[in-house]
């Protein structure tokens, strides 16, 4: 056995993972929600056993951690007799700006560095340090190793990360292109590259979840993404606004009377599918109310597929080509509709998709026979990811 617990700490909650590394499988997994708020609670679930659910006011992060210790190790509902059993931790951080263009094992630099992007990441970095530092206080001398959100964009060109505002704000201020979901997207190209068993491919990587963005990643390293210097560039996701002229952000705060926070909030919680339907962040949902006849929720599928079309056009000529589209993420894999309505009208690119495959969920070649271009569902798996990294790093 070769336990990795994997642990991705957000501001109030804690998400872990203990695999093992042998077979790759999940032994063990759970979910710690409203860290520090009134009515935190604990979800534990060790494959083959029953579900354990711990309501108990958890102050901190170091608090919540020590439960999901005891969870771990707990008789009946346990993965392991001790913590010792688990070899090394592996954690995701969001931003790891400029300096973190691969996975880091965790000394007291790495602490720094991550320390130096709260700017860049103020609602992520914070927890993802109190997550290393409860483990390395709680697991002695066991090694962390940090995963970045933004390491694998790190191989873009400067013409493509730049923003076209003055040299200096960069130079200064660090602005630019940064991407997120960098592991789910270096995940599915590396799985592509496996199946094919090639490297030398132009691939567009699709994450759509509740955020989404795409990669275009070629010969293994990717050269543009659509996520920004915040997770709000880009695609109208479930929430977020994606792309929008930076003109209308003043005039908003003017019309709605908001302060630059106020804004940023309603940019990322109030807008996208969400807010141009008035239904649901949900996709499950807004089929429903589209199929219903609510033309608002099938704007805002529209939109929402239009504007994937659009970026998927933009990578491929980025690439001076495309040999495969992949989908992922909870609308990528469980979404055919999603999947055909991005694709359509894309024929002239030699892309076309089986109807019938695309009907399926869960990993699916969709590529429809005669199709120039591989159009591939690919489950992402981020923590799988980061085990692996770990492993990597810290055995
Ligand atoms: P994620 O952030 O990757 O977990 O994706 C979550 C989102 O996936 C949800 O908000 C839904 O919009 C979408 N989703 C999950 N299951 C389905 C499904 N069966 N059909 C359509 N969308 C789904």
């Amino acid at each position: 056995m070769t336990y990795i617990l994997v642990i991705n700490a957000g501001s109030s909650s804690i998400k872990y993972q203990l695999i093992d590394m042998d077979n790759e499988e999940v032994q063990a997994k759970g979910l710690v929600e409203r860290i520090g708020i009134e009515g935190s609670a604990l979800t534990h679930t060790t494959v083959g056993k029953e579900k354990f659910v711990l309501k108990k006011n958890m102050p901190d992060h170091g608090a919540a951690m020590l439960e999901v210790m005891k969870a771990l190790t707990d008789e009946t509902y346990g993965a392991v007799k001790s913590m010792d059993e688990i070899q090394a931790i592996g954690h995701r951080v969001l931003h790891g700006g400029e300096k973190f263009t691969q996975p880091s094992l965790v000394n007291e630099k790495v602490l720094d560095g991550i320390r130096e992007y709260i700017e860049l990441g103020p609602l992520h970095n914070p927890a993802n340090i109190k997550g290393i530092e409860t483990c390395m206080e709680l697991m002695p001398g066991k090694p962390n190793v940090a995963v970045f959100d933004t390491a694998f964009h790190q191989t873009m060109p400067d013409y493509a990360y730049l923003y076209g505002i003055p040299y200096e704000a960069y130079k200064d201020h660090k602005i630019r292109k940064y991407g997120f979901h960098g592991t789910s997207h270096r995940y599915i190209a590396m799985q592509i590259q496996n199946m094919l068993g090639r490297e030398d491919l132009r691939i567009v990587t699709c994450h759509l979840g509740n955020g989404s963005s795409l990669a275009a990643v070629k010969n293994g390293k990717c050269i543009d993404t659509t996520m920004g210097l915040t997770p709000l560039e880009g695609l109208v996701m479930g929430t977020r606004s994606g792309d929008i002229d930076p003109a209308a952000i003043p005039y908003l705060m003017k019309k709605y009377n908001m302060t630059a926070e106020e804004t940023v909030n309603y940019l990322n919680k109030k807008c996208g599918v969400l807010g141009i339907s008035g239904v649901s962040s949900d996709f499950r949902d807004l089929e429903a109310a589209a199929k219903q006849g609510n033309d608002r929720a099938e704007l805002a599928l529209q939109m929402f597929t239009y504007r994937i079309k659009k970026y998927i056009g933009a990578f491929v000529a980025a690439m001076g080509g495309v040999d495969v589209i992949a989908f992922a993420g909870g609308i990528g894999e469980n979404d055919g509709e999603v999947r055909k309505a991005c694709l359509e009208g894309l024929e002239f690119l030699g892309v076309s998709i089986d109807e019938k495959a695309n009907l399926s969920r869960g990993e699916a070649d969709i590529t429809a026979e005669g199709s120039k271009v591989k159009v591939l569902v690919v489950p992402t798996n981020e923590e799988l990811m980061i085990a692996r990294e770990t492993k990597a790093l810290a055995l």
